[in-house]
């Protein structure tokens, strides 16, 4: 085959036909379980201001530093969301959604856009699907957060899954561990990989996160955070654990959990999958108390996930998890001669009107062709008309699957096909 011309940019793919069916099964899914959760949807703009980005995730994050895309037109900065908390949020206060009057239960599913290393798993745009709630700091807030990103995932069929769990505390304890923590590394510092030495003043928390081999022997010696929560957090924490298990929803306590982005707070988890291999988070989220204000909103307490989409297809993959059906089509018309076309491209709207999907041959051909295609589009019927057909106004209709045939009126055919 040539080479194309033109290509997707690195890390950015189309998603074909067949794959659509899928994707659309999945959106689907996820639009009809929160429904039953009693979220909404919130759709927001691509591209963000870059300051909202950088000031909510916080500057130092790998995200900001490294994986935005971002430019410029005239005097305005623009960048492709890379996750959809900061833009939720921003929206909330724009749009003074408080004023609605309580919480506000939010989902959505969309394109985000991160400048990475691309790999099975990791792309430079993907998609997530998410909930956040505004408005609450009910530890139930949290628990229904995390119970509506595993109910997804057993509803697809995906069971096998860890829920890490954790608490960061809120400012005044992080504070206290993240002294805990430099004294801890301090006299090792210049044993810590480069990205971690970097950290180390303005980030402390997030050498937790390091993958370089030579951070390890220091982050596994390190304190944990939950010996610095303060009385309120721990409260809060022990909540959460408490109705994690009334729901019989499992979690493993993992205290070097600390997620990627500055603002979350408090609760902080993660979905695990060991069905994706080396990129195994599926999901993750926590509660961000302070990026409302952050922000520039009114203190406000809120607490949310995100799911990455095409990992969760890469683990059905995985599982051997089929997604909705495949295409077919109610009734292909086969037309012999022009006459019969013509009939044909005028019954196509009355078989649509009766809610059946159906088709007709796009290219003038054979017969033969014509029965071909119909099975290549999968059609559960063809509709044979020819001169004779029409003479006698009854039809050929062929049943694809069991290779039958009968001779009906258009209206029987209909009747047959629509029963009901
Ligand atoms: P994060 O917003 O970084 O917490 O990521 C939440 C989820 O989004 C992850 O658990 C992944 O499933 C997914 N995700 C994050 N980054 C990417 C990426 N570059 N490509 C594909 N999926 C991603």
């Amino acid at each position: 085959m040539a080479q194309p011309k033109y290509t997707t940019h690195l890390g950015m793919v189309d998603i074909l036909p067949d794959e659509v069916r899928k994707w659309q099964y999945l959106e689907n899914l996820i639009r009809e379980e929160a429904e039953k959760f009693n979220l909404e949807e919130i759709r927001t703009p691509i591209m963000e201001q870059t300051e909202l980005i950088v000031r909510g995730l916080g500057q130092l994050t790998d995200i900001v530093s490294k994986e935005i895309f971002s430019f410029s037109r005239g005097e305005d900065n623009y960048v492709l969301r890379p996750e959809l908390t900061a833009p939720v949020v921003r929206s909330y206060v724009e749009n003074h959604l408080d004023q609605r009057g309580g919480s506000q239960k939010l989902y959505y599913i969309g394109p985000m856009f991160r400048a990475e290393r691309p790999q099975k798993g990791r792309q430079r745009q993907f998609h997530q699907f998410g909930m956040e709630v505004i408005g609450s700091s009910d530890p139930v807030a949290d628990v229904e957060v995390i119970a509506f990103m595993i109910h997804i995932y057993k509803k697809v069929g995906i069971t096998n899954t860890t829920l890490k769990l954790n608490s960061i505390g809120d400012p005044e304890s992080r504070e206290k561990y993240k002294e805990a923590l430099k004294a801890h590394l301090k006299p090792n510092f210049d044993k810590l990989s480069e990205v971690s030495q970097k950290r180390f003043e303005n980030n402390p928390l997030r050498i937790l996160d390091s993958k370089e081999e030579e951070d390890q022997p220091f982050i596994e010696s390190a304190p944990v955070i939950t010996e610095y929560l303060g009385e309120d957090s721990l409260a809060h924490y022990n909540k959460v654990k408490e109705y994690l298990n009334d729901l019989e929803i499992p979690f493993e306590e993992d205290p070097y959990l600390v997620r990627g982005m500055d603002y979350y707070t408090q609760t902080a988890f993660e979905l695990i999958s060991p069905d994706l291999g080396a990129q195994d988070a599926l999901a993750g989220g926590g509660r961000y108390d302070l990026l409302v204000e952050e922000i520039g909103g009114q203190p406000t307490p809120a607490v949310g996930f995100a799911a990455g989409m095409e990992r969760l297809m890469i683990a059905c993959e995985e599982l051997g998890i089929t997604l909705g059906t495949e295409k077919e089509v109610d009734v292909y018309v086969v037309t012999l001669g022009d006459e019969a076309r013509k009939w044909g491209i005028k019954q196509l709207p009355v078989l649509r009107d009766k809610g059946l999907s159906a088709t007709m041959d796009y290219m003038g051909r054979s017969m033969k062709a014509q029965m071909k295609d119909a099975n290549r589009e999968n059609a559960r019927y063809t509709l044979i008309v020819g001169s004779n057909e029409l003479q006698e106004g009854k039809f050929t209709l062929r049943n694809m699957r069991e290779s039958e045939e009968v001779s009906l009126t258009l209206e029987e055919v209909i009747q047959k096909l629509t029963p009901g």
